[in-house]
């Protein structure tokens, strides 16, 4: 089994469950009392969100090198970005460390194409949502179509994300809106959906709603266990 490298706190509270997922995959595969063999790096969140916000990119980006140089020193031998927002730096890490990296939208794009779905709606930050560093993936590499919701939908989206669920609160009210939006994006062409920020599963779970929703924390995880048994 290979070593799984995680760079984790965007939020704690998703890392959380990638470091549970990771390791019931792992036990599930071994028995017993089998566990995963990771490094976890864990950021400090409220400063990212302040970069996040200033649009500071590149102190972003080399703060995540820096961490995934940390992990790769310590001996992991794949990455693992615990969230779907930082992936904004997966190609400068990507080129500065030796390591794999598994990448959070190829995990959510995989399940999707197997189901022969061909539109998507995505629900994740604003910048998930509006960059291009993800929609082009899922566009490009996965011949996916994908819709976001219009405005202002997309911008209580990514209030509720960094109001609440970033914190750790979990509103009934909220969940019933982001329910709404879904309907919405249904109604629109999307044939499932994907939950492309790591702490929308703690509010909205995958039988919630009418038409598939794909948990990217879950497949994420899913997807660095196989790798970490694939020689
Ligand atoms: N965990 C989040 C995501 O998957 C949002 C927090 C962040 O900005 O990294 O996008």
């Amino acid at each position: 089994m290979k070593t799984i490298g995680l760079i984790g706190g965007m939020t704690w509270h998703s890392t959380v469950d990638y470091y549970r997922l990771i390791n019931e995959g792992v036990q599930r595969r071994l028995g017993g009392a089998s566990s995963a063999r990771c490094i976890l790096y864990s950021v400090e969140f409220g400063e990212f969100e302040k970069l996040q916000e200033s649009g500071d990119w590149d102190r972003l980006t080399r703060l995540m090198v820096d961490a995934a140089l940390k992990v790769e020193g310590a001996g992991a031998d794949l990455l693992v970005i615990c969230a779907n927002t930082m992936h904004r730096t997966a190609e400068a890490i990507q080129a500065a460390t030796a390591v794999p990296l598994i990448h959070i939208a190829d995990a959510a794009a995989a399940p999707i194409r197997k189901a022969g779905l061909k539109t998507v709606g995505l629900l994740g930050t604003r910048y998930t949502m509006e960059m291009d560093f993800y929609r082009r993936r899922l566009e490009k590499k996965h011949g996916l179509m994908v819709i976001v919701p219009d405005e202002p939908e997309r911008t209580r989206v990514h209030e509720i994300i960094y109001s609440e669920l970033t914190t750790g609160l979990i509103k009934e009210t909220s969940r019933a809106e982001y329910l709404a939006i879904i309907e919405r994006l249904r109604a629109r062409g999307a044939e499932g959906i994907i939950l492309g920020c790591t702490e929308i599963p703690l509010l909205v779970k995958p039988g919630d709603a009418s038409l598939p929703l794909f948990d990217t924390t879950a497949l994420h995880a899913a997807a660095a266990v196989e790798e970490a048994f694939n020689d």
